[in-house]
């Protein structure tokens, strides 16, 4: 790691400023989903047991420029409390005398929660006076928010001008290290799996995926835009017209013979699922019919080649997954990570919808890491380098 994580500072009785992601879903003034609260315990206990005084940070939603209720993060604070046992202090607003006054009250161990930083609008705007004053709040800071990393927003960026050291929390390195071994030094063979709607929204992770791999595998609709470029027939399937030159590029470059496309395909007369659908050759789907899904054939082909594999990196599902009709492939897919997974492959998901889908398969776990970060996963995979990373403080000599 080129940059600072919790082992190479000293926390006990310091006030640690962290930037979690607890952005979750609300329901009826209670968090409805608390996946993200529970992906950054690690870090709080490891602060708490090692007697930090531990200051919470974090986006909820998208308050329009000023408080606004429905985006406040105080149920969070009573999930977190429940969660770790422990009392979680709360304050109404993340600058100023309150949140200065509650922070200096803080005892070893003790929590703090901030309320939304995007109550401020200058949260967004990477505000260098609002930085400075998120600074004032801590003796140093963690970023646990692998998730916010893409946006230089005050809270994931410019506070590091005005706090320092700034270091990775427990989850940040876990996501870190396992995107960033796959694209670095991956166990071949490496194979990634891209699914998903568009190829407009992964063009540049195919681009730099496809010289790293030793196969891609295309699912989901993009498979369509590819066979169109083909000049096969894809029927009402989504197809990109304005990318098909793209397609036809990448089919004829150089790392064309990794591009694995799929030799049969799901295709519905409705997207409702009252039509389960009629597997045909994926070049052939008829005029009336859209590709939903990849078939069976293309499953058992995938699973196959998973099964030799060292690395997988799978992002985009293989079909429409939220219809129960056409989410074989998907699951399929998620069965076959989950078995690589059990003869020692490390495998990785990546983006919101493939992560949604693998604990719809119940398989979350037996599978290497799923990230918790969808816009900022993909951007990583792009080959960009995330403003929250880069302001991580860099580790001085050795490793
Ligand atoms: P992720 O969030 O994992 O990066 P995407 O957002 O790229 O994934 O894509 C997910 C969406 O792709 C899902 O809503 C799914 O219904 C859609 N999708 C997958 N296959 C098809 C298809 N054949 N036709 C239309 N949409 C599809
Ligand atoms: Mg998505």
């Amino acid at each position: 790691m080129r940059f600072q994580t919790l082992e190479d500072v000293v926390v006990q009785g310091k006030r640690v400023f962290v930037r979690v992601d607890f952005n979750v879903p609300l329901a009826g003034g209670k968090v409805a989903d608390d996946t993200r609260i529970v992906a950054a315990l690690p870090t709080i206990k490891a602060l708490r047991a090692k007697g930090a005084r531990v200051i919470l940070a974090s986006h909820l939603g998208r308050p329009k420029g000023g408080p606004e209720a429905k985006y406040s993060l105080r149920p969070v604070a009573d999930r977190l409390a429940e969660l770790l046992g422990a009392p979680v202090r709360f304050s109404a607003d993340c600058i100023g005398d309150e949140a200065i006054a509650a922070s200096r009250a803080l005892a070893d161990g003790d929590l703090l929660l901030l309320e939304n930083v995007r109550f401020h609008p200058e949260e967004e705007k990477n505000d260098a006076e609002f930085s400075r004053a998120l600074a004032a709040l801590g003796d140093l800071y963690v970023n646990d928010a692998f998730g916010s990393a893409h946006r230089a927003h005050a809270s994931t960026e410019g506070i590091t001008r005005y706090l320092s050291p700034a270091v990775a929390g427990l989850l940040m390195e876990k996501e870190l290290e396992y995107l960033g071994r796959a694209l670095s030094a991956p166990g071949r063979p490496f194979v990634a799996v891209l699914g998903g709607s568009k190829i407009s929204g992964k063009i540049d992770v195919i681009q730099n995926l496809l010289p790293r791999v030793d196969a891609l595998l295309i699912g989901g609709a993009m498979m369509f835009t590819f066979l169109r470029a083909q000049g096969k027939a894809t029927g009402r399937s989504l197809v990109e017209e304005d990318r098909l030159d793209l397609a036809r590029t990448l089919l004829s470059g150089s790392d064309a013979a990794k591009l694995i496309l799929p030799t049969d395909t799901l295709a519905a007369l409705d997207l409702e699922g009252n039509d389960t659908g009629l597997v045909v050759p994926a070049g052939e789907v008829p005029e009336d019919r859209m590709g939903v899904d990849i078939g069976p054939a293309t499953m058992a082909r995938y699973s196959e080649i998973l099964r030799g594999a060292r690395t997988v990196l799978w992002n985009g599902p293989m079909g429409i997954f939220e219809v129960p009709a056409y989410a074989h492939g998907t699951m399929a897919l998620a069965r076959a990570l989950a078995d690589a997974t059990k003869v020692g492959a490390t495998t990785i998901i990546g983006g919101g919808d493939s992560a949604a889908a693998i604990a719809a398969a119940g398989l979350e776990h037996e599978v290497s890491h799923v990230s918790t970060g969808g816009g900022a996963s993909l951007e990583f995979l792009e080959g960009k380098v995330l403003p929250g990373v880069a302001a991580l403080s860099p580790r001085t000599g050795g490793a």
